[in-house]
């Protein structure tokens, strides 16, 4: 359904639309932090959908097929981690991921489940270790549900604003609701998640790569490498992403608990 033929269709149930948004609104990520997101879950979905559908028509996709082997190797381990430890997060109906040939060492993850790493990603991540860092850290974004935090935070809704911005007079555009989502001009993932949000798929990610088996302490090095990889211009991974040594300092307060996890599971093995 459009979105905007669905926006005025629900416009016309204000209080049970805001009822039914403060209902699923109230709500905590996976790590126990409270989120406001008001945006109802199928229309993150779809517009995330929307959103990767275009991309893979307007960017080339990679046709290698030892690089998509392994992508798809360490996605597929990641996710099933993941899924294992936040039983109860509100998981995607399914996962995508896609590797766009692009030299500058990027991903990103979309609402329902669909992530996206460009082919200059491996050129700075030296092993699926690394891959697995990163993957790890988009999948933290979307089961924590940060992209709809904040479209949330980025419309102002609050109870009271909610009927006025989303569902009133001035009519939320499609674009002013890529815009939010950091679908914009860049296709797509031009504007940076909040500082906590990045730590949190930070430790996500990590929890989740040495669940899945990948060495928790090749998450540092990465980041290591992504700084350097940079030079003078730090690569757009890094600059919307926290200071490279601030995440870096995270990561190790939390490795303890990382390196016993990994040491409990199976290696996960994506070499090939
Ligand atoms: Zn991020």
């Amino acid at each position: 359904m459009h979105l905007r033929f669905l926006l005025r269709r629900l416009s016309m149930f204000p209080l049970l639309m805001l009822s039914l948004l403060l209902l699923v609104g109230c709500d905590e990520t996976p790590t126990g932090r409270s989120q406001l997101a008001l945006i109802p879950e199928h229309l993150m979905a779809q517009m995330g959908e929307d959103t990767f559908e275009q991309l893979r028509r307007d960017q080339p996709i990679s046709r290698s097929a030892p690089v998509n082997r392994q992508v798809q190797c360490v996605a597929r381990e990641i996710v099933a981690a993941a899924e294992a430890i936040y039983p109860n997060a509100d998981l995607p109906d399914t996962w995508e991921i896609a590797v766009f040939e692009d030299p500058s060492p990027n991903a990103f993850a979309l609402p329902g489940g669909r992530i996206g790493v460009h082919t200059g990603l491996l050129d700075v991540a030296e092993n699926s270790a690394q891959l697995a860092a990163v993957i790890g850290h988009e999948v933290g974004h979307v089961l924590a549900d940060h992209g709809n935090e904040r479209l949330t935070q980025q419309l102002g809704i609050k109870a009271g604003l909610l009927l006025v911005g989303l569902f009133g007079e001035g009519e939320l555009g499609h674009q002013q609701l890529m815009q939010a989502l950091g679908l914009g001009a860049q296709l797509g993932i031009s504007l940076p998640f909040s500082r906590a949000h990045e730590e949190e798929a930070d430790l996500m990610g990590l929890a989740i790569m040495a669940r899945a088996g990948f060495d928790p302490r090749q998450s540092v090095s990465l980041w290591r490498n992504m700084a350097a990889a940079g030079g003078g211009q730090p690569p757009e991974f890094l600059s919307t992403h926290p200071a490279h040594g601030s995440r870096i300092k995270a990561l190790q307060l939390a490795m303890e608990d990382a390196e016993t996890t990994y040491r409990g599971v199976t290696r996960a093995d994506c070499t090939g």
